[in-house]
């Protein structure tokens, strides 16, 4: 039986540990929140005391936390996990970082004589209990092979991006497109609901017209358009607003570097400030639709 360490159980890392202690890994599971290391404990996997403790014995560790800062605090520096895991340890970061911080640490990784992975995933906390997720891997193709069966517990699309930093480049520029999509479906469903239409109806209609789109369709923001997506139960859980505006601040950073302009992308970027601003930094990000709908606010 493989042994994996999981550092990070929140509302993706908690079901994609589960689902790997489920299918026969060892999984050694920390988080800071002895809430979410009970839930694992409670399916079996050894709670840790620490990130140390977890990685003792692991042949591979992987890590989902929520930002850049949290990813090279754990790894880098005199206390962190590179200064004691084995040479050939297996590391892989599923958080959504910068591409620029996922190459520092994997030269890190590497300078250790440690393999290391980015692989972001898309598909959201439905995706991560189901294990569905999508895979956007950076990094060499046999690291990549390694990591393929515990990647395939707990997902079903699992995609080579490039090397190091590449897995984060294309999930940018994913979350940049959800973020504009989950807005303009927010400002589409306020203009139609404040003109008489039902949500569920209107829903309906775009879902088979050409305004179709995955934030209309998996993920509605009105409640109860959609009876498991977070807006029908008050907007917890789910992919958090401040998330999505790190990663809006991410995918607009990119272009920054490189001097090329977004509109949209900062526009998005500016809406979800501007709520987050407002105190709704922990809703779910869907929550964005009672900048237009008052009404919705919880
Ligand atoms: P979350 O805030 O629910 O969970 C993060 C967890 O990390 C928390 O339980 C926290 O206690 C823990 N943590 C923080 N620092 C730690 C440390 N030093 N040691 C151990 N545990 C620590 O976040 P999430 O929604 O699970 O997202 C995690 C990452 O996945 C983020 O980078 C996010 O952008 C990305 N992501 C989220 C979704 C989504 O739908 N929620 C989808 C795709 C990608």
């Amino acid at each position: 039986m493989q042994h994996v360490a999981f550092i990070g159980l929140g509302n993706m890392g908690g079901p994609m540990a589960l689902n790997l202690q489920n299918k026969g890994f060892a999984v050694s599971a920390f988080d800071l929140s002895a809430e979410a290391l009970a839930r694992l404990q409670a399916a079996g996997a050894r709670a840790a005391s620490s990130a140390a403790d977890a990685v003792a014995g692991a042949e591979i560790v992987i890590s989902m936390l929520p930002a850049g800062k949290h990813v090279e605090g754990l790894y880098l520096g005199e206390d962190g996990l590179f200064a004691r895991l084995p040479k050939g340890t297996l590391v892989i970061d599923c958080s959504t970082i910068a591409a620029a911080s996922a190459r520092k640490v994997a030269e890190a990784a590497r300078a250790a004589g440690l393999n290391m992975l980015d692989a972001p995933v898309s598909g959201g906390t439905a995706g991560a209990t189901a294990g569905t997720l999508t895979f956007i891997v950076g990094g060499e193709p046999a690291d990549l092979e390694r990591a393929r069966p515990l990647l395939e517990a707990m997902g079903k699309n699992i995609f080579h991006a490039g090397t190091s930093g590449a897995g984060q480049t294309a999930k940018i520029c994913n979350n940049m497109l959800l973020g504009i999509l989950m807005t303009g479906t927010a400002e589409a469903l306020a203009l139609g609901v404040k003109n008489g239409l039902d949500p569920k109806v209107l829903s309906d209609i775009i879902a088979k017209s050409s305004g179709r789109n995955w934030a209309l369709e998996v993920y509605n923001p009105w409640p109860g358009v959609m009876e498991n997506a977070p807006a029908s139960r008050g907007y917890r859980g789910g992919f958090g607003t401040d998330l999505m505006l790190k990663d809006l601040g991410l995918a607009n950073e990119a272009a920054r570097e490189i001097e090329l302009p977004l509109a949209l992308g900062a526009l998005a970027e500016q809406c979800y400030r501007r709520f987050s601003a407002d105190g709704h930094g922990g809703l779910d990000f869907s929550a964005i639709i009672q900048s237009y709908v008052e009404e919705l606010s919880v």
